[in-house]
């Protein structure tokens, strides 16, 4: 529930009042549901997506504006066919929690610098180490320097061993000694950091591509998931990095980054609409704890309570 309290104030501070009646917000308060209009779209909701929720809560046969609101953009957050299907038939949406129980025993982490990767890796190390699972890291990101430093430094506050490589290394080297190393020690789960230096960018693609390949060498049909982490904050230009992303390396699930530290958290709407790809955490602080599984109507509850 933390961390979305700059969305929720400025979303309802834009909009007004949402405590009314939403036949006459379409017959004679205009101006509120231009209001409305204008709010979604600073929360980067996206235009496309904000036409289909202003034209859901008119047809909503509601009575209530912010009940026919967050009802609507639940359903945004729904996969697209299933999405179409149940705009079609006027029911409301399932939003279901995302799975976040990995299918396989290596999530491949990837992501440009910056945008809170390695803080990431640790988080979700936390998370599956607490419920039970044996996790190890791999510090895949030989590039930027100290990134393997701090990823040590994160498995030795949450007792996960690191599998480390050189500075400067082969990235696809210690990929591969990671994968081979969780499988001859009975490890449930890896985690692979990579590189996401921007400059480069052909290169590293190629290089995320070798990386997964190298691991599916080590482990056949591993990584199983690969996991792209976005910076909330960079809205649009992130989003149209992460298409890039999925379209060169195949993406599994996102993590959202950084939500307590915009009002853009309606950035989720326009991920799932225009990526096809689920939301498996949101990451809402710095700390170990601030990261959370995503969970559709939770997330919407959050932006008006
Ligand atoms: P990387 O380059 O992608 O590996 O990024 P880092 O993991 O080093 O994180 C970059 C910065 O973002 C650090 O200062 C992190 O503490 C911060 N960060 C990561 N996730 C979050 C988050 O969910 N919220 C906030 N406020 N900061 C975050």
């Amino acid at each position: 529930r933390q961390g979305l309290s700059k969305t929720r104030q400025q979303l309802n501070e834009m909009a007004g009042p949402l405590g009314v009646d939403v036949k006459d917000v379409f017959t004679n308060r205009l101006e509120t549901l231009e209001d409305l209009e204008y709010a979604l779209i600073a929360a980067d909701v996206g235009s496309a997506a904000t036409a289909e929720i202003l034209e859901d809560v008119k047809n909503s046969g509601k009575k209530d504006l912010q009940e026919a609101l967050m009802e609507a953009m639940t359903l945004q957050l729904e996969p697209d066919a299933r999405r179409a299907q149940l705009r079609k038939l006027g029911f409301t949406p399932d939003a279901r929690r995302a799975t976040v129980e990995p299918r396989g025993s290596v999530i491949m982490m990837i992501g440009v610098n910056g945008v809170g990767k390695t803080t990431t890796i640790a988080k979700l190390g936390r998370y599956y180490a607490s419920r039970g699972k044996r996790v190890m890291f791999a510090a895949g990101d030989t590039f930027r320097a100290a990134a393997g430093a701090q990823l040590g430094v994160w498995g030795e506050r949450l007792g996960i061993p690191v599998v480390q490589g050189a500075d400067g290394g082969d990235p696809a080297a210690v990929a591969f000694d990671g994968a081979s190393a969780r499988k001859s020690r009975g490890f449930d789960l890896l985690m692979v950091d990579t590189a996401g230096r921007l400059h480069t960018k052909h290169n590293l693609m190629e290089e995320l591509k070798k990386v997964k390949r190298v691991i599916d060498k080590a482990d056949p049909g591993e990584p199983a998931e690969v996991w792209l982490v976005l910076d909330a904050v960079t809205g649009q230009n992130g989003l149209a990095q992460a298409k890039k992303f999925h379209e060169t390396i195949g993406l599994t699930g996102v993590v959202v980054t950084k939500l307590d530290g915009t009002a853009k958290g309606g950035i989720v709407v326009p991920i799932v609409r225009e990526l096809g790809v689920p939301i498996k955490f949101i990451g809402v602080g710095e700390g170990p704890d601030d990261l959370q599984p995503f969970d559709a109507r939770e997330f919407i509850k959050a932006l008006f309570d």
